[in-house]
């Protein structure tokens, strides 16, 4: 039986009771991406051409395309699945809203 453990926590995810959440990160570049100007609009559809021509030729010997500059996963346990959803960004708290401790 394969032991997974949790990244957040490093608790070991019982995957026999526990749920294993699986966290896939991928960061692109999109401001790198040809085929739109500032506008948005269209350049020439040879340009285009060019760059499916490019990215078949490409394709094959490498999984991850240049555009993408971070793929990460990660294993989580059902706590810290519910951590991260509050909160994907790890945004620093800057103050505490809409509870009472009345
Ligand atoms: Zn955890």
């Amino acid at each position: 039986m394969i032991h997974y453990t949790c990244d957040r926590c490093r608790k070991v995810i019982e995957t026999e009771h526990e749920t294993r959440y699986v966290v896939r990160i991928e960061v692109q570049a999109t401001s790198q991406v040809d085929g739109f100007d500032q506008e948005g609009e269209l350049v020439n559809l040879k340009a285009i051409e060019d760059i499916i021509d490019q990215l078949e030729r490409d394709g094959d010997d490498e999984e991850i395309s240049p555009e993408i500059l971070t793929r990460r996963e990660f294993d989580l346990c059902s706590k810290c699945y519910e951590a991260y959803l509050q909160n994907p960004l790890a945004i620093e708290p800057q103050t505490h809203l809409g509870f009472s401790n009345n």
